[in-house]
């Protein structure tokens, strides 16, 4: 049976990430090892290794085609991984660049990850933007409750999308302020 292969999404500063390290670590006690890839970080290996950017969050101000070039070798990159494991991709539905939203899985790369589920995090706006403001360690940008609204829609309409494309099911989990560990247990259902 073909290993199962998450993709988890989420617009920047939703959780996402910690969401999904949370439920790796208590799927570990289980017996259950996923490997997890976080497409920004293998895509910004190529990047740096250009010497296009500097940092993580300069690469979404590349013009787009760069950043599907890169985006597509990353997707390449990732389906090597995942022979011998169940995964978790780490990644974004889509990207909001200067030149309007970028998709995250273009056909291409969904036909590199064939995925089975692809999960949507998400909370309100207002919990994003105070997530965004008091996080120093990275260059988030900064837009209005509303803005970041539209970007959750745009994302979902991607996704449902990618669904159709592939088959996945789509699944939209909550990262609500202090209910981490709900949003936690949700993810584990669907990745058991
Ligand atoms: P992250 O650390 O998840 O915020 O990702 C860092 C950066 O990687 C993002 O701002 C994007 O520029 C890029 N990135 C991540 N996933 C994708 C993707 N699927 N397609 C294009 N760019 C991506
Ligand atoms: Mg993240």
């Amino acid at each position: 049976m073909k290993n199962k292969l998450v993709i988890v999404t989420g617009v920047p500063g939703v959780g996402g990430t910690t969401l999904t390290e949370k439920a790796i670590e208590a799927l570990k006690k289980e017996g259950i090892n996923y490997k997890m890839v976080n497409f920004g970080t293998i895509m910004f290996e190529v990047a740096k290794s250009e010497n296009l950017v500097e940092d993580r969050d300069q690469m979404r101000k590349l013009d787009p085609d760069t950043q599907k070039r890169i985006q597509k070798m990353a997707g390449r990159k990732i389906s090597e991984m995942t022979a011998d494991a169940p995964v978790i991709v780490d990644t974004h539905s889509t990207i909001k660049t200067p030149m309007g939203y970028l998709p995250g899985l273009p056909k291409w790369v969904l036909d590199e990850l064939n995925p089975d589920i692809i999960v949507i995090v998400e909370t309100t706006g207002d919990e994003i933007l105070m997530r965004r403001l008091g996080d120093g360690s990275r260059n988030r940008d900064l837009e209005s409750t509303g803005n970041i609204e539209e970007h959750q829609f745009m994302n979902r309409c991607a996704a449902m999308t990618y669904g159709v494309l592939t088959g996945a099911t789509v699944k939209i989990i909550k990262n609500r302020d202090k209910l981490l560990e709900e949003g936690v247990e949700e993810l584990l259902s669907v990745l058991k």
